[in-house]
């Protein structure tokens, strides 16, 4: 027997006819003599419109706040989805995350699994039930409900897989895996059999949203191979693991993160320390900074850009304005720009990728504002307008 945790997105459980859909493929699971615990995320597009009622009420308000009302989206589905199997003629029970021992840290909007406490689920499964648990959330140490940033249902699924030694983690989704680059807005993009851990994990962070980076990162950390699957289709996924058996391919996919900005400081005196003096504050407030360009220098003087999640520009100007301004430079933010990146292990033993992605870019007119590499992958900052455009056009030069 064999303990297999599922996890189902919004969309797959969007609405009654999903619900009893999902209903389906865990109780055909659990007959199989499996033990099965199942997380879910809020149905359809629940979070982006609790999102957008606080905003009716509140332009600013309180991370704690925010997590309470969104927290409450996967409520909803959680108990559905149990009433769904218990028709069937299952025996089920639904949990919270703080049910079923989801300790985290106290950063709202943002926290860390810190600890699952795992005694409430053992008790139910020991019972034969199968388990619902809402994804995304959990309690810290005030008991305050938190949340675990968007798309952490992901997170608390591969938690789950590890907490209980699970035999199989399975992220149901509404693609049939992961794709050479998004399947709903590129054309002829194929489905990969397999792809490291490394490899989604800068997918899933330079934008491929297919999985959330943090729960790859911790599906490597616990060694815990994932599938990714639809809902809608029966039909094998995309596995992620250590060591990919397609090899032979030289890069893994496209993908493109719009939701970027990129901050110039200009004229800063050229002098040692900085560079450094700009990236410690902005570490200091957590700020994640990407594609790095520094100026030569000239009169005494140098600039240096970078680029940041959209929603920390005005932040990150606010720091650098703070350390510059006196010395004459200018600091400005521009979210007019977008991101895209090829991904792959496969380019490290070979040359010409690089050229490959720029030659695609130029021959479809797509002007390159700065270029970072690391070893497995390749990013260009370009114009947000461009975007979709680029991931075609290098698509296409690497996939046909
Ligand atoms: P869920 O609600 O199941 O968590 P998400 O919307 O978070 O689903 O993720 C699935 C979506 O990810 C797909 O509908 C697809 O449009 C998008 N996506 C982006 N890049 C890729 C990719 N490379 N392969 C597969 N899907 C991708
Ligand atoms: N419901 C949450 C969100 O929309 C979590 C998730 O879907 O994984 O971000
Ligand atoms: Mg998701």
């Amino acid at each position: 027997m064999a303990l297999i945790v599922q996890k189902f997105g919004g969309s797959s459980v969007a609405d009654a006819a999903r619900v009893r859909n999902v209903a389906g493929i865990i109780t055909d699971t659990y007959k199989k003599g499996n033990n099965v615990v199942v997380v879910v995320s809020a149905q359809g597009d629940t979070t982006d419109d609790l999102i957008e009622k606080a905003r009716e009420i509140s332009a600013n308000p309180s991370k704690r706040e925010m997590d309470m009302l969104l927290t409450s989206g996967e409520q909803i589905s959680i108990s559905l989805l149990a009433m769904a199997i218990a028709e069937l003629g299952y025996p089920v029970i639904s949990l919270l995350g703080w049910q079923a021992g989801f300790n985290t840290n106290s950063s709202y909007g943002s926290a860390r699994i810190r600890e699952i406490k795992t005694e409430r689920l053992e008790k139910e499964l020991d019972q034969k039930k199968i388990v619902i648990v809402a994804g995304f959330q959990g309690l810290n140490k005030y008991d305050d409900l938190t949340t675990l940033g968007r798309g952490g249902s992901d997170t608390s699924a591969v938690a789950l897989a590890a907490a209980l030694h699970a035999d199989r983690c399975q992220i149901f989704t509404d693609v049939t895996g992961v794709f050479t680059a998004d399947p709903r807005k590129v054309e002829n993009t194929q489905k990969l059999a397999d792809i490291t851990y490394d490899e989604m994990l800068e997918f899933a962070t330079l934008g491929a949203q297919v999985l959330n980076n943090r729960s790859v990162e911790m599906a490597k950390k616990y060694n815990v191979e994932l599938e990714v699957l639809s809902s809608l289709v029966r039909e094998p996924g995309t596995i992620v693991r250590e060591v990919a058996k397609m090899e032979k391919m030289l890069i893994r996919g496209v993908t493109k993160d719009s939701d970027i900005a990129r901050i110039s400081v200009v004229g800063m005196k050229d002098i040692p320390g900085n560079a450094f003096k700009m990236f410690s504050r902005l570490a200091q407030k957590n700020i994640n900074i990407d594609v790095i360009l520094q100026s030569v220098g000239r009169d005494g003087t140098k600039d240096i850009s970078f680029t940041c999640a959209a929603g920390y520009a005005d932040e990150a100007v606010e720091i650098l304005n703070d350390i510059f301004a006196m010395e004459g430079a200018v600091v400005s933010s521009d979210t007019s720009v977008a991101k895209v990146s090829i991904v792959g292990a496969g380019m490290q033993s070979h040359s010409g990728t690089a050229s490959k992605m720029f030659g695609a870019l130029y021959e479809a007119g797509i002007n390159i504002g700065m270029i970072s590499t690391s070893e497995i992958t390749i990013s260009v900052l370009i114009d947000k307008e461009s975007a979709d455009k680029a991931v075609s056009a290098v698509h296409k030069a690497f996939f046909g």
